[in-house]
């Protein structure tokens, strides 16, 4: 930690590993934010956001959008793809599709409909409130609709009605029955549909999400559903509908070879398809473009081992081999990459309230008359182990006097201020052992055990439940960082608590380098200095799967978009309120207006005791009032 240095800021959080390009440390320490990778010379410094949200009077925590980021991705995949066709002189087009599932706020939709619009980039939606949705919002007729997904009549019926509206909205058939619900539904309502087949592939994805592919997979069609559809289709008059073929393995696939295998499989079902005279135009290679969450470019499960140009490229080349080789046209490409389009585009900003410590309040030690030899015992110990040469006696020692002294303590032989002399001169012993064994190569077992127990636990005021789901369900990785203050050495190991009354709300995973660690190098915190912190890459799925765990609800968000002739390059261009306590309460089924007249009543009362007087009685309705309509999460 002596020599610090930017470079070493780099290194311990990781920032341009996981920053996709739009993150970096800069040159005073604070996170750097480059929106629009081809103009480098807009560069947002994180601190002046941080002071604009607190002029706004926004407060913590919020999360914060980068539009210009979510454009950048859009543009990104679909020039990549471009590119990519050009290159490997493919005859068909990228059509791609953004699966809303990701994130559907309205905000973060419309944005990339709109980045979107010149490559005809279209929406995907797997259930009827996402069709209602995608409906009303890309009403553009060259680009795709994609609907997957569990489907009933009034889903076929809502598919249906975009056709008549002109739009190409292709119905993927998930299992058998809907294929006869859709042409029955077409037939009563005589519009032609665009039919889909979702193939259950063989191969699976590797990572958390294996179980979308193979045999026991809950989606698609088995070969011999395909081939019966088509036949099917074929007997109704109506195998020119069948236009797509449709994979999807599962999302952040870990392991290129896994999309690899994918393109094999699913290239040869098309072309075959395409030899037994449906001649499908699209190819839909689903989801799975995987994030770099942890930074090591690796197959980790919260990283991948391939760039989105290599993606793409397999997709691309892979395609094009196959068809080739069987000799049958190149169908237009589809993909619907959503956690690649939104997982850099926000991230949420939050305070460190607090530090949480064993050892941080020490009573007086020093000796007292008539003390119990306990309290002696572990004193000798604390004044002369600096002897000592055998560490590991001197931590087995310690541990027996401490457990020792909670048995007499609770045999009624310590009392409780002895008790806390002990457990005092104990956590002084750690320490030093602790500093004593950082210069030595070779740590005992338990002792590496202390790093963990003496690290502190730094508050932050937030909800893993709302704000970092998958860090708890499913133990994903997210980018934590200190937002500024990286140029001074991070001397506090901590882990991070959230301030839910659960202790699963917690952070104790995170990667430096490429190592897997339980405690982050933080910043000692100052008296009268906030101390914030970014919680990185929540922008897919993390944004709209919390829940409202301890009543903590939705957070303020603002949405910041770059603009050049600022001066700090970038202005909020809407802040939107997160949930008030009357908010969240009205979902639970209360009624937060009759509660405060309850209250009022309550308090009335009191002024007939004379306990209250009327004032402060009015203070006291207004405060609880006010307490309704505000923020739940902590004002510090
Ligand atoms: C969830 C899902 C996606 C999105 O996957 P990402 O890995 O986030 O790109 C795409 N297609 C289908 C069918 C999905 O269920």
């Amino acid at each position: 930690m002596a020599n610090w240095s930017i470079e070493e800021a780099e290194r311990v959080y990781g920032v341009s590993q996981w920053g996709g390009g739009y993150f970096q440390v800069g040159e005073n320490g604070n996170v750097h934010i480059t929106p629009v990778p081809e103009d480098p010379s807009i560069r947002i410094d994180f601190k002046s956001v941080i002071e604009e949200i607190r002029e706004e009077g926004v407060q913590f925590p919020v999360v914060v959008r980068f539009h210009d980021i979510l454009r950048s991705q859009v543009a990104s995949l679909n020039t990549i793809f471009r590119n990519t066709i050009e290159e490997a002189e493919y005859n068909g087009r990228y059509q791609g599709v953004y699966p809303v599932k990701v994130n559907q706020m309205r905000e973060v939709v419309e944005e990339i409909v709109d980045a979107g619009a010149p490559f005809n980039y279209g929406l995907e939606a797997g259930s009827k409130a996402e069709l209602l949705t995608v409906l009303a919002m890309n009403v553009n007729e060259d680009s795709l609709t994609v609907l997957n997904g569990y489907k009933d009549a009034e889903f076929m019926q809502l598919a249906l009605l975009g056709r008549k509206l002109g739009r190409k909205i292709v119905v993927v058939v998930e299992k058998y029955s809907e294929l006869l619900l859709l042409v029955k539904t077409a037939k009563e309502l005589d519009i032609e549909p665009i039919i889909g087949v979702r193939a259950k592939m063989t191969v699976k994805g590797r990572g958390k999400w294996e179980s979308s592919g193979g045999e026991r997979a809950k989606f698609g069609l088995t070969i011999s559903e395909i081939i019966k559809t088509a036949r099917y289709l074929e007997s109704q008059g109506m195998a020119h509908c069948l236009k797509l073929l449709h994979f999807h393995i599962g999302s952040q696939l870990t392991d290129i070879r896994a999309v690899k295998e994918a393109m094999t499989e699913g290239a040869r079902i098309y072309a075959d398809l395409h030899k037994m005279g449906f001649a499908l135009d699209y190819v839909d290679v689903g989801g799975g473009l995987g994030i770099d969450y942890d930074g090591s470019n690796s197959t980790n499960e919260s990283s991948r081992n391939y760039s989105m140009q290599e993606y793409v490229s397999d997709v691309v080349y892979g395609m094009k081999e196959m068809c080739d080789l069987e000799e049958v046209p190149h169908p237009t490409l589809i993909s619907e990459s959503g956690r690649a389009i939104t997982a850099h585009h926000s991230c949420v900003v939050t305070e460190i309230v607090g530090e949480i410590k064993s050892n941080s309040a020490q009573v007086d030690t020093r000796a007292a008359d008539g003390e119990h030899f306990f309290v002696k015992n572990i004193r000798e110990l604390l004044e002369t182990y600096d002897q000592q040469t055998n560490m590991q006696e001197v931590y087995n020692d310690a541990s027996q006097y401490k457990e020792q002294a909670l048995d007499a303590f609770k045999l009624r032989v310590l009392n409780l201020e002895e008790l806390a002399k002990i457990e005092s001169m104990y956590w002084q012993i750690m320490e030093r052992l602790q500093v004593w064994y950082a210069k030595e190569e070779y740590v005992p077992e338990e002792l590496q055990e202390l790093d963990y127990s003496l690290s502190s636990q730094y508050l932050c005021n937030f909800s893993v439940f709302q704000s970092a789901a998958d860090t708890w369900a499913i133990d994903q990785l997210l980018p934590v960082v200190p937002l500024t203050r990286m140029n001074e050495p991070p001397s506090v190991n901590c882990s991070l608590v959230d301030i839910t009354c659960d202790s699963d709300g917690k952070i104790d995973q995170f990667t430096i380098g490429r190592e897997i660690t339980d405690v982050l190098p933080m910043h000692p915190l100052k008296k009268d200095e906030p101390y914030y912190v970014g919680l990185f890459l929540t922008g897919a799925y993390q944004d709209v799967m919390g829940d409202m765990h301890n009543l903590f609800g939705r957070l303020n968000e603002v949405h910041i978009f770059s603009y050049d002739d600022d001066p700090e390059d970038f202005y909020i261009e809407e802040v939107v309120k997160g949930s008030s306590v009357e908010d969240v309460l009205n979902i639970m089924q209360y009624n937060p207006r009759a509660m405060a007249q309850d209250m009022k009543r309550l308090i009335d009362k009191q002024i007939s005791t004379g306990n209250i007087n009327p004032r402060e009685a009015v203070r006291w309705t207004d405060f609880y009032e006010n307490c309704l309509s505000g923020y739940t999460y902590l004002k510090p």
